[in-house]
């Protein structure tokens, strides 16, 4: 029989495993009300409405046990992705919080509400690797949500990797404030403690003061998207209690899109702390990241995982080995995914051989460190010649005093080929659009400066923070 997903859960222990807000659940309690729940499953697959909850926790763990395939969903999603994505991943039921009021849209589905109490039962053999474990809709950045089919294999495979790589282990207790239905919150946040036997607090809604208390009271990690961050780099300086509960911390990471240099700055400045940045997809899950015992350089994603193999590849399909030359990443390993649900054809053109194409174009430096440029589709400006990446110029932009959020865009331009335009949040009075052009031009190159600044009072952001480039202008 394969090694079991979470060997901590038939041990019977009574450490907590799992706390939302005054509700928890210790290993024992969880064995038995997710066994007891798996048992009733259907044998196809399950939607589950992932609230922010112990109960989605609970739920999908259920369904891991069972070897049944849970299809998350956002609680916020709207009518017709909800639509898109349950006439394309066919649930048999949907699992739900009970009390909690579910769209017209599922009306259709049976509803099972997932209990937080349950008698001891035997947990059920453990599935064969490559039984799916998990369908993830991508995050419809760049185009409607793919779902990806997630194997057992690939989530053991990523969370023994990241324990290689961060130290992770039974001892740690992590803050939480993340989504459910992504693989940052679910796949790391919720069944990497669960597999280490490790204890998660998880805030409901993410807050500065949660973050305070929890890491105050003996937690250790924090897991965080970028504007979380953000959130924490703009207040830290003036939070005596913030700022002590951070240099406490044994790890702090940040994934899901790029944290701004200008962020870990300020976070080092006021705790020393230096921020871990990961770097993943649903379709591959964690291909790199600074590793806790090596050397923090920010603004870079650190390296390739314990057996992922990563390569940067240029227009012509040359594998790029020169530093600093831009290519986009293809990586290869066991964390990847098995395909997209009932698309063969994207499946068949997001590999390259054995390889996926993330459509991430970065270069990686002498030590091997990937720095992420952007994406492919969106963040790679092609200027006069030359070819910019985005992401250095938005670092820039934050660098200055009256920028709080920025993004860079390329777009028509008769004379260069595409210009580069900068959509500012400012913070206070709005600097001039010279004067941000001249700062870029100082800090990074004159034909990187931008050539059209637009204001803007927020960037359009998804769930996950992620800021929806295809929605600027809008
Ligand atoms: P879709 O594929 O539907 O357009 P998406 O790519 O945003 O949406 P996810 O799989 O949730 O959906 O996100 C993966 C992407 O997030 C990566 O391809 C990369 O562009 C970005 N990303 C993740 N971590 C980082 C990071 N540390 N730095 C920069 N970008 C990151
Ligand atoms: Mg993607």
């Amino acid at each position: 029989m394969p090694d079991p997903l979470f060997p901590t859960l038939a041990s019977g222990s009574g450490k907590e495993a799992l706390r939302f807000g005054e509700q928890a659940l210790a290993y024992r309690e969880l064995a038995a009300v997710a066994g007891g729940l798996a048992a009733g499953l259907p044998r196809g697959r399950v939607a589950v409405w992932a609230t922010p909850t112990l109960h989605t926790s609970v739920a999908v763990v259920a369904a891991l046990l069972a070897g049944v395939p849970a299809v998350p969903l956002n609680p916020k999603i709207g009518e017709r992705e909800l639509a898109h994505i349950l006439a394309d991943s066919e649930p048999e039921l949907v699992l739900a919080e009970p009390g909690v009021e579910l769209p017209e849209g599922l009306a259709a589905l049976p509803r099972h509400d997932i209990p937080l109490t349950g008698e001891a039962t035997p947990i059920p053999d453990e599935p064969d690797p490559e039984t799916p474990a998990l369908i993830v809709y991508t995050s419809g950045t760049t185009g409607p949500p793919k779902g990806v089919v997630l194997p057992r294999r690939s989530i053991a495979t990523t969370l023994d990797a990241l324990e290689d790589a961060w130290g992770w282990t039974g001892e740690d207790v992590l803050v939480h404030g993340l989504p459910l239905f992504h693989v940052h919150g679910l796949i790391l946040g919720i069944l990497g403690p669960l597999r280490r036997g490790g204890s998660v607090r998880h805030l409901g809604r993410f807050s500065t003061e949660g973050v305070t208390r929890e890491l105050a009271t003996g937690a250790t990690m924090l897991f965080g998207v970028p504007t979380m961050y953000h959130r924490i780099a703009g207040e830290v300086a003036t939070d005596t209690a913030l700022a002590e509960a951070l240099k406490n911390a044994r790890l702090l990471v940040s994934g899901s899109a790029a944290l701004p240099v200008h962020d870990h700055q300020r976070i080092t400045a006021a705790t020393g702390q230096q921020v871990v940045e990961r770097y993943g997809m649903t379709e591959t899950l964690m291909n790199t990241s600074v590793r806790a015992d090596g050397e923090r350089k920010p603004g870079t994603v650190g390296v390739p995982l314990r057996g992922v193999e990563l390569r940067l590849v240029g227009e012509a399909g040359e594998t790029i080995e020169d530093l600093d030359s831009v290519g986009e990443i293809q990586v290869r390993g066991p964390n990847l995914f098995t395909e997209y649900l009932n698309r063969p054809d994207a499946t068949a053109a997001a590999f390259d051989g054995g390889w996926f194409r993330t459509g991430d174009m970065a270069t990686r430096d002498s030590d091997g460190y990937v720095q992420i440029v952007g994406r492919k589709a969106t963040d790679l400006i092609k200027s006069g010649g030359y070819k910019i990446g985005a992401g250095e110029i938005e670092n820039a932009l934050l660098e200055h005093p009256g920028v709080a959020e920025a993004a860079v865009t390329g777009e028509p331009d008769d004379d260069l080929g595409e210009r580069i335009v900068a959509w500012i949040v400012p913070d206070g009075e709005p600097p001039g659009a010279e004067e941000l052009a001249d700062h870029v031009a100082k800090l990074l190159a004159p034909h990187k400066r931008p050539r059209v600044v637009r204001y803007l009072d927020a960037l359009p952001r998804n769930d996950m923070g992620k800021v929806m480039k295809r929605a600027l202008g809008d």
